[in-house]
């Protein structure tokens, strides 16, 4: 859906896209951010400053993407920032092992209750990647189990989605994925333990893992029903099996422990990524000790990373980690139920059917028919009424609010957001709802109500 005429477009922006475009696939270097699900011109931003991103037109935004989770205290906040510069007048990489990992190690083992030990890594995807090479070689077995809707990175065997029927193999969801890849995964629908007790069943002694996002936000924001991450280990275990939780997203976001620290359900494995590297590519795999002592050069599996434990990127993850305190995780639940009652309040103003579902202080909106039904799986996010996201995103946009360029993502809250920031926000919202009222299938109109498709 094009919207080149919008009359909020950015031209600065959109001389730097088509640049972009030339030499870059899409103009951009991860899909999402090409705003091809919405529309319009995706914006460059040129900074950010605690709650705030201005973009190459010299538009300030409220920033509720966070970089997709990582700026959890805004950007460029003081301690991080003089973290970042003391790290990087020692030396930005030195290939050997150096204290900040030690330490950025010890901080996540002493949150996270069930990691007993952790590998560093430098992006989610190489976390879930080596979690699933760790658990098929602790096993010895090849099959895995993920949930439609659930995004563990572009991992080969985890970009498998679309599985139908419990015993489906998921089939490659992208060209370049060969069937022998995306074979041994079993897709299956979230919150749905049965299909996961029949594909035990089915397989016994043959999978390896279960991989889950601790709460899903890749879908939109879908939390696990009560009880099911803890049946899933249940069931694992009741196999032989791996319980992997992907807290790429969640960990150190939702509490100081992540979604563990929540539902307290103990995985075999964890991953984590985005918020403890500070907004540097940082990220993790860690958990039972007789599992990674599988890992190699303890063990046979082979794992490894030029780059990782980089010490600019462990000493950014660690000073933000150490200024996430109890109070912090009060101030982001506080921010986030505030922003949840806008957003409600809006919508209801204008009878817009929906459903805000949160995960701690992530939440989204579907736009769906049903208010009063959860949106539980990936089925049910995929009915909601996508147009009317997408005019809420774009009057969300033209007043100065950065919302994540698509309906199947989570809002990510800052510590920085004040009271301002939050006054923005609380003046946009009933110009989106409006906007999200009117919508139909075919297009939008916006506040002057000009068509626009
Ligand atoms: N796992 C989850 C739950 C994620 O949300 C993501 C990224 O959004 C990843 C893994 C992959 O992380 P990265 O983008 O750092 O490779």
């Amino acid at each position: 859906m094009a919207c080149v005429n919008y009359p909020y477009d950015a031209p600065v922006s959109q001389s730097l896209y088509d640049r972009a475009a030339v030499v870059t696939p899409g103009g951009v270097n991860s899909p999402v951010r090409a705003f091809g699900a919405v529309g319009g011109t995706p914006r460059f931003m040129v900074s950010g400053t605690g709650p705030y991103l201005t973009d190459a037109d010299g538009r300030e935004y409220v920033d509720l993407v966070c970089s997709w989770g990582p700026m959890i205290l805004g950007h460029a906040h003081p301690a991080v920032t003089e973290a970042v510069r003391a790290a990087v007048s020692r030396g930005t990489s030195f290939g050997t092992p150096g204290q900040g990992e030690v330490e950025l190690a010890e901080e996540i083992v002493a949150r996270v209750a069930p990691v007993d030990q952790v590998r560093l890594v430098s992006s989610g995807t190489e976390a879930t990647m080596s979690a699933i090479r760790l658990a098929r070689g602790f096993t010895g077995r090849s099959k895995v189990v993920k949930f439609a809707g659930c995004y563990h990175g572009h991992v080969d065997a985890l970009l498998a989605a679309a599985g139908s029927g419990v015993a489906t193999f998921g089939l490659p969801d992208t060209p370049g994925v060969t069937g022998a890849q995306a074979g041994e995964t079993l897709v299956l629908p979230y919150n749905d333990l049965d299909s996961v007790a029949a594909a035990f069943a089915a397989h016994p002694g043959e999978i390896a893992c279960v991989i889950t996002e601790a709460s899903p936000g890749n879908m939109g924001v879908v939390p696990p029903r009560e009880g099911f991450n803890a049946g899933l280990k249940r069931l694992c275990e009741a196999d032989g099996a791996l319980y992997v939780s992907d807290e790429v997203m969640t960990g150190f976001r939702v509490s100081k422990a992540g979604w563990y620290g929540l539902d307290g359900v103990v995985p075999d494995l964890m991953t984590f990524g985005k918020v403890m590297g500070g907004g540097f590519p940082a990220a993790a795999f860690g958990g039972r000790a007789d599992v990674m002592a599988r890992l190699a050069p303890a063990g046979p599996v082979y794992q490894a990373g030029t780059l990782s434990g980089n010490p600019v990127a462990t000493a950014a993850g660690l000073a933000q980690l150490r200024l996430l305190d109890d109070a912090a995780y009060e101030r982001l639940d506080a921010v986030s139920a505030e922003l949840r009652s806008l957003v409600t309040e809006a919508l209801a103003k204008e009878g817009v059917t929906h459903r805000l579902q949160r995960a701690g202080s992530m939440f989204s909106v579907f736009f769906t028919g049903d208010d009063d039904e959860d949106v539980v799986d990936y089925a049910a996010a995929g009915r909601q009424e996508t147009f009317r996201y997408t005019a809420f995103f774009h009057e969300m946009l033209s007043r100065g609010v950065y919302l994540p360029p698509s309906a199947f993502e989570a809002w990510f809250v800052s510590t920085a957001l004040d009271e301002r920031a939050v006054e923005r926000i609380a003046d946009a919202l009933p110009h989106a709802a409006r906007a999200a009222a009117r919508a139909g299938g075919d297009g939008w109109a916006d506040e002057k109500g000009e068509a626009r498709a």
